[in-house]
């Protein structure tokens, strides 16, 4: 890889950089904004009155992690694509902003400091006053805001005009197994089937990016990174439910993600939203935290979530899967936190209950698992096909 070349005084046009992500995040003392980029560039930062407009050369593609603002109320953000500068216009209701750049990767941080004067009794919760007394609505700690985000290993090749990219992610991996029931851990059937995917697709000329094709693990954020940055058309994620002692369920079920259609679905986006954390699974409190924030988040940020697209892709998947012969169970939505951020049509699959013995072993059978990932893949040559989203 190139080493950043740090920009000499004056040489103000002849660098140029990717805008690779823009991270939201709750300080003590407000919102801090931060702007990832590829290289260090001589960007401008210009506050005004209510406003702030950051212009770097360079570009910002479409879809890009965090071009939609999670806190509206507080701070708008429209992206601006002018030749070779894109220019980012916050609007905001902050008493202070204040800006520095970082190195190593580059980054440039924009602080906006709370409004309210010092001493105002808190108010009902919204970002500026942070979280209500006893609850955590914080979604990262506020330390992986400098976190450099993870890049993929080869920066992968642009397709040619009109191939469309499928981005699958095999659900869970290395130190976490998912669901493990019957003699079956859910992250070796979920890449099995993923890669059989990934055969079939190819064979129908498309590009598949798998989040991984080995027995590794991911956090759930990187994951949808991987689709953002590979301009995925469509995202799948693969999994398989479990139920606990004594319930007992059969079939495929289709999610997508959005406020959850009922307490079933809720319960299994929690459990799909807990992470791996050093020591073992961290605490359900955590997992059941994430979600909460999502919930709060999804309020705000239903029209960017692409659930009618996403809504249309899970039915054709659904049909697919009938007229394959498969026991189709529903399409549900519950805030999956894999699928927060995707900015293309997403759904979470979960193939089917491992803690039902006749289940489990079909779904360790390979010409079960074929006929899940013809299916599947069937579905998604549709709607990339028939998309009025094209
Ligand atoms: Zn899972």
């Amino acid at each position: 890889p190139q080493a950043p070349v740090t920009p000499l005084p004056g040489s103000v046009s002849a660098s140029s950089a990717t805008v690779r992500s823009i991270r939201w995040g709750q300080q003590d003392f407000g919102l801090r904004v931060v702007l990832d980029l590829s290289a260090p560039v001589p960007l401008k930062v210009e506050p005004g009155s209510g406003s702030v407009t950051v212009t770097i050369p360079g570009l910002m593609a479409r879809g890009t992690s965090g071009s939609v603002s999670p806190y509206p109320s507080e701070i708008g953000l429209s992206v601006t694509q002018f030749g070779d500068r894109v220019v980012l216009a916050f609007r905001h209701n902050a008493s202070t902003v204040r800006h520095f750049s970082l190195e190593a990767p580059f980054r440039q941080v924009i602080d906006f400091y709370d409004p309210r004067p010092l001493g105002t009794s808190p108010a009902p919760y919204s970002p500026w006053t942070g979280p209500p007394e006893g609850s955590i609505v914080e979604e990262e700690p506020p330390e992986e805001v400098f976190q450099p985000l993870p890049q993929p290993e080869q920066p992968s090749e642009r397709p040619p005009r009109g191939v469309r990219t499928v981005v699958i992610d095999a659900g869970h991996g290395g130190k976490d197994p998912g669901a493990v029931a019957n003699g079956i851990k859910e992250k070796d059937i979920n890449l099995r089937v993923a890669r059989l995917m990934s055969d079939i697709l190819k064979k129908e000329g498309m590009r598949v990016v798998l989040t991984r094709s080995t027995d590794v693990y991911l956090q759930l954020s990187q994951r949808t990174n991987i689709a953002v940055k590979e301009d995925a058309d469509v995202f799948i994620s693969l999994h398989c439910n479990a139920l606990p002692k004594g319930k007992t369920a059969e079939g495929v079920e289709i999610y997508l993600m959005a406020l959850p259609s009922d307490k079933h679905a809720m319960e299994l986006a929690l459990i799909e939203n807990r992470e791996l954390v050093e020591g073992g699974l961290e605490s359900s409190e955590a997992a059941d935290k994430r979600t909460r924030t999502l919930l709060k988040i999804l309020g705000d940020m239903q029209q960017n979530v692409k659930i009618e697209e996403s809504t249309s892709f899970a039915e054709i998947l659904f049909r697919k899967g009938e007229s394959k012969k498969l026991p189709m169970r529903r399409v549900a939505q519950a805030p999956f936190y894999v699928l927060r951020g995707a900015a293309m049509p997403s759904v979470l699959v979960e193939m089917g209950f491992l803690t039902n013995r006749a289940e489990a072993a079909k779904l360790k059978n390979p010409n079960y698992q074929k006929q899940i990932a013809e299916a599947l893949s069937s579905g998604i040559v549709e709607f990339l096909k028939t998309s009025k989203y094209n």
